[in-house]
């Protein structure tokens, strides 16, 4: 690498300004929605031991092919997360808190996939995930969060798919029929489902190669295996979602990039675009994974909102888009630059968006710089102000619009004003 021309890795980038302030008040939106529903923030580390996300199945290519694992200088194992539901579970196996335990976050991802549109090596990810009980309700619940959060950023093309992937035995059923299924007609399918036949026949069903296409419309359906009680479990979550008026399908082929879903898995699927990369979140039921990460056997259900693909689906819409101003108040001081400093700090102390300009340039120059930061009024201070303890004030929408003041009254003039 030419060393005068660094770069941000490739799969990573800067999220500078404006897209990093959506990016803020997309999990602000979040926090909000989901505290409503009385889930509380978990913070967990961004690398954990390998095992634990080893635990999440070694036939997903999460953990087979895109982790970032390394050794430390203490000879352990680590790895960056690619996900966040096995390092939350895993910190509710080691710290047992109270059931039912309603958890969100957010924070960065690591997979090392092929880069693309939508598609990054560092992603962000907002999500909730709630431990403790099998009611259906609780599916409801957390799709419903997903949904509502979703609507506030303004977003309405978006589609809820759901799918029951049965109890864990439904699921050897179905798999062994699968299994029969592919391995009849194992020479059409592709190379690479063949390997992953091996491995984990379900995962198949998530290929996207034109060659499987028929194959996997022609193999049997989960459905069809469901045991009595999923089926009950299943008809209840989608007699909730019909109650809270979330519209939602079927889709029998929907089995989620990780091994560990057992019962509800769904995904939200952005209509407003049409790139590979339209799934703009997903979960499920995962009730075996408290246990297998050393927990008591604990069932729960999350989800997992991609943010920077929400941004897209987001600006695909034309929705989520008005920024709140960076600057309200622009202080400009032909004086020497010792006001500017003391009224910016009052009037941030005082709440007010407050910027200037530097190097003591001209009146006309500061001017322009107040009219470029976007402020909606400037405070200016020249020698005659200076001298009788008034400011100027001007209008930066209407420019003819300008009054003295005393300082004294600053504050509670601009309340006026701006308020
Ligand atoms: P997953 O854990 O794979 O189900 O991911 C949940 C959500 O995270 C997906 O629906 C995407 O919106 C997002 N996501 C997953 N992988 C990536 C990636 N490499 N780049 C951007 N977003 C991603």
């Amino acid at each position: 690498m030419n060393e005068l021309n660094f770069r941000a890795p490739k799969g990573t980038r800067d999220i500078l300004w404006p897209d990093s302030e959506r990016h803020q008040r997309l999990v602000d939106i979040f926090s909000a929605v989901v505290g409503e529903a009385g889930y509380t923030q978990v913070i967990t580390p961004m690398f954990e031991h390998i095992e634990v996300f080893q635990r999440l199945g070694d036939a997903t290519d999460v953990v087979r092919k895109e982790m970032y694992d390394f050794q430390d200088k203490g000879g352990r194992h680590l790895a960056l997360r690619p996900e966040q539901t096995a390092s939350v579970v895993r910190a509710f196996a080691e710290h047992r808190p109270n059931i039912p335990w309603k958890a969100w976050y957010t924070g960065p991802n690591f997979r090392y996939e092929r880069a693309q549109k939508g598609r990054f090596r560092q992603f962000s990810q907002v999500g909730v995930e709630a431990l403790g009980t099998e009611d259906p309700y609780l599916d409801v619940e957390v799709m419903a969060l997903a949904w509502r959060f979703y609507e506030r950023l303004g977003l309405s093309q978006i589609k809820l798919e759901v799918n029951s992937l049965g109890n864990k035995d439904d699921r050897v059923h179905f798999m062994d029929a699968l299994s029969q299924h592919f391995e009849k007609y194992l020479k059409d399918l592709s190379e690479e489902s063949q390997k992953t036949l091996e491995v984990n026949p379900l995962r198949v069903l998530d290929s996207n190669r034109e060659q499987d296409s028929d194959l996997i419309a022609s193999a049997p359906s989960m459905i069809d295996f469901l045991s009595e009680d999923a089926k009950k479990h299943f008809s209840l979550v989608q007699e909730g979602l019909d109650a809270l008026d979330i519209p939602f399908i079927v889709n029998s082929k929907l089995v989620r990039g990780l091994d560990y879903y057992v019962r509800t898995a769904f995904e939200f699927v952005a209509e407003s675009f049409d790139a590979a990369q339209n799934a703009v979140g997903g979960g499920g039921r995962y009730d075996g994974l408290a246990e297998d990460l050393g927990g008591p056997p604990t069932p729960g259900v999350g989800f997992a909102i991609g943010s920077d693909r929400t941004l897209l689906a987001c600006e695909a819409e034309g929705v989520f888009q008005t920024l709140e101003p960076v600057t309200e108040v622009f202080v400009v001081d032909t004086t020497g630059g010792l006001a500017a400093l003391s009224l910016t700090d009052q009037l941030r102390s005082a709440g007010f968006k407050t910027d200037r300009a530097w190097d003591n340039r001209s009146m006309k120059a500061q001017m322009k710089a107040a009219d470029k930061s976007g402020a909606l009024i400037a405070v200016i201070v020249g020698e005659e102000e200076l001298a009788t303890d008034t400011v100027t004030l001007r209008d930066l929408r209407e420019s003819t619009d300008q009054i003295e003041i005393e300082k004294e009254i600053i504050i509670e003039t601009l309340r006026k004003r701006l308020r």
